[in-house]
Formats: C-alpha cells, structure tokens, sequence
C-alpha cells in the first residue's frame, strides 16, 4: 500500500494590533496556497458570542464554556468569520467590541479551547497563522516564524488609513491610546502574552510597505 502524505508547512506570524499582519498574512497565504488563519477572529467571535448571551465577561470560566459551545468557522480563503453558521465578519471589528476582547483573551479555559482548535487546523492544512502566541504557544515548531512589529505612532498613522473614507474617523490621540492599552494587556497578561523569542524573525514594517513585508516573508520561506 502507498501512504501519500502531503507535506503540511506552516508559517507563523505575532504581533501587537495595527502591525499589518492580517494584511500580509493574507497575501503571503494566497501567494503561497495556504490557508490564512486569523486567530483574532477566533478570540472577537467567542466575545460577541458571550456578549450576545449576557455573560459576566469577567468570568474566565463561563466563558471558557461560551468558547467550547460555538462554533466558530472560517470561510472565503478565511476572510469570513462564522458563528454557528452565522457571518459575523462585520460585527466582529466594532471599537465597542474590540475594547472587551481583553477577556476572552486572558480566559485560560478560552485559550485551550481556541489553541486545540488552532493546532487541529494546522495539523491538517499548510496555514499562515496569525495572532499573539502563534510562534510561541500554538506552533512554536513551525519552520518559519515572525514577529511584526511597528512604532505606536506607525500604528496609530495606519489605522486612520482605515478611517479616511469614513465621515467619524476618530483623532489620532484616541487611536494611539487605544492602541496604547491593548498593548499593555497584550504584552502583560499572564497567559500566554505576546512576545519576542528566540528563533523569530523580526521585522519593524515601520518604514516598510505591505508589499515589501510580503515580498520579504515569501523570499525567506522560497529559501527554505
Ligand atoms: O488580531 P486582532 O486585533 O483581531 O486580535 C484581537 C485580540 O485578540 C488581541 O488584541 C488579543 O488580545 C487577542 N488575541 C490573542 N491571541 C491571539 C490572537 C488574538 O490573545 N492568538
């Protein structure tokens, strides 16, 4: 009998809000075939699923429970966010919402679920995985490794980006300490918080544009 295995690889990518990760983890996915993963998603939709069922969000155990009762699912290349078959893609990324993912993301009960889940995708699929302990925690084996970094200030310029067609895009100053805050609670949370390690690539994208960071990584993982 002929066992045909597929050869599964795996990029990982961390990094703190507005570095450009989603962006270039989707483009290096469909450069390369791979599936993109946008774990932040995962952690936004278990928070709107607990929001939507009333709970004490301070309750790291109920909603390790709201965690392991959705599903959560991905579809078109992984740009769309399913809950229970619902397309949530939109209603995930509101500013409301954004500011009580700190929960789901420091619930030891939510990271286990969520990681298995994780690490069952990328047991199964050639993934470009993105989030905060990817290279860490979820695949700390993957051939290649990155951390996206950017000033606060680059950040901060990027996202009002995103709010130039929209007639309320809040100031600068907002979007800094926004971005400020969940920094702390990224970097300092007790489980599992974003961090630099040895054996990642790191690349500050400050000066650099989506299409030279995506040229960069692709260059590294066609060298092997
Ligand atoms: O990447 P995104 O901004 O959508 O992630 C939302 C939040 O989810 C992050 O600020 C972080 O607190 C949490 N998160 C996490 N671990 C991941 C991905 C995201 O804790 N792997």
């Amino acid at each position: 009998m002929i066992n045909e295995k597929k050869t599964i690889l795996s990029v990982a990518i961390d990094g703190p809000a507005g570095s450009g990760k989603s962006t270039v983890a989707k483009r290096v996915a469909e450069e390369l075939g791979f599936l993109f993963v946008d774990t932040g998603a995962m952690y936004r939709a278990v928070t709107l699923a607990a929001e939507r069922q009333g709970v004490a969000m301070e309750d790291a155990g109920e909603m390790g429970r709201v965690a392991s009762e959705i599903a959560i699912t991905f579809g078109d290349f992984g740009k769309k966010v399913f809950i229970d078959g619902e397309d949530v893609s939109e209603k995930i990324r509101t500013p409301e919402l954004t500011a009580k993912i700190k929960f789901a993301a420091s619930s030891l009960n939510v990271r286990e679920r969520l990681v298995a889940e994780q690490q069952r995708i990328a047991d199964n699929n050639s993934v470009v995985m993105e989030g905060r302990d990817i290279t860490t925690v979820v695949l700390p084996n993957a051939k290649w490794r990155f951390f996206l970094d950017a000033s606060v200030e680059c950040r901060a310029r990027r996202r009002m980006g995103d709010f130039l067609s929209s007639s309320n895009a809040p100031d600068l100053g907002i979007i800094k300490r926004d971005i400020e805050s969940r920094d702390k609670s990224d970097y300092e949370r007790k489980i599992s918080p974003l961090k630099r390690v040895e054996g990642q690539i790191y690349l500050d994208t400050s000066k650099m544009d989506v299409d030279a960071v995506v040229d960069y990584i692709i260059g590294v993982v066609n060298n092997g």
